[in-house]
């Protein structure tokens, strides 16, 4: 098969996908934290309803030609259908390419949005922890978690300025942890030897890269926790 004739398919798959298949969302707001790695954009998805997202919810984002990534949108408003999303740009890939050169006004595809089944569960101790690559799904957890007062947890955040904005910015019992390993997983370990938590009313949620839930996981099964008190979502390797 010629090459030209393959580029002519693939634009015509393309052209499909996006005329029958793809929603459209726009930017309603860029942040790019200072000297950190996140890019926060805000969305309106006028053609997602919002109202049943009961679970941890992602959407399935055009980010190049025919290239799709899932990203969790966060802060969602029913009434308004608005969210944001927090992207991890800290890598070279298409999805950290697209989130670096979005702009207020753009138009995004996507095409549409699932749940992660991850919902927190009816006991007294949800304790998240995750990298930067899960803000967004850890925010999710703390908006899912009524009341809110039985969330807790830490989250990943490379750089100083970056924990230091954290702590103004949001309103989150979410502690900001550096990292002092690449994946992340010995920080948060020794986070979490230094809390106390009840071995039985107690449920973990961890989310981000594959090396550092594993690496949790394992960690606490070794604390005594078992393995229907953790759940966790890897999101790349
Ligand atoms: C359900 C679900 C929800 C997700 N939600 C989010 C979200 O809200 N925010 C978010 O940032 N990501 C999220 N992800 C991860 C995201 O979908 C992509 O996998 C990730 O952003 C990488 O895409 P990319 O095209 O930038 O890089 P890729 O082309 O996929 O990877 C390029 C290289 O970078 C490495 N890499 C990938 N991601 C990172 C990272 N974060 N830090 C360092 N190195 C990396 C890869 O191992 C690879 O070597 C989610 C994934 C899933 C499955």
């Amino acid at each position: 098969m010629s090459t030209k004739f393959l580029h002519q398919l693939k634009r015509k798959a393309s052209g499909l996908i996006e005329d029958r298949l793809l929603k459209t969302g726009k930017v309603l707001d860029v942040r790019k934290w200072d000297s950190s790695t996140i890019v926060e954009i805000d969305l309106h998805l006028p053609s997602t309803t919002m109202d049943d997202w009961n679970e941890v919810p992602y959407m399935k984002c055009m980010v190049a030609d025919l290239t799709f990534r899932d990203y969790t949108p966060s802060g969602w408003d029913v009434e308004t259908q608005t969210c944001t999303l927090y992207i991890d740009v800290n890598h070279n890939g298409p999805g950290s390419r697209w989130a670096q050169q979005i702009q207020t006004g753009d138009s995004i595809s996507y095409l549409g949005t699932n749940t992660t089944r991850q919902t927190p569960v009816n006991t007294s101790s949800i304790i998240c922890l995750g990298d930067e690559s899960g803000l967004g799904h850890l925010l999710a957890m703390q908006q899912l978690s009524l009341p809110v007062s039985r969330f807790s947890g830490a989250v990943l955040i490379g750089d100083e300025q970056g924990r230091k904005l954290f702590t103004e910015y949001f309103k989150t019992p979410l502690q900001p942890i550096a990292r002092n390993d690449i994946y992340g997983h010995h920080s948060l370990t020794e986070w979490l030897l230094q809390q106390s938590y009840n071995l039985e009313d107690t449920i973990f949620y961890l989310v981000g890269n594959s090396t550092m839930v594993s690496g949790l996981r394992k960690v606490l099964r070794k604390l005594g926790f078992s393995n229907h008190q953790i759940k966790a979502q890897g999101f790349w390797s």
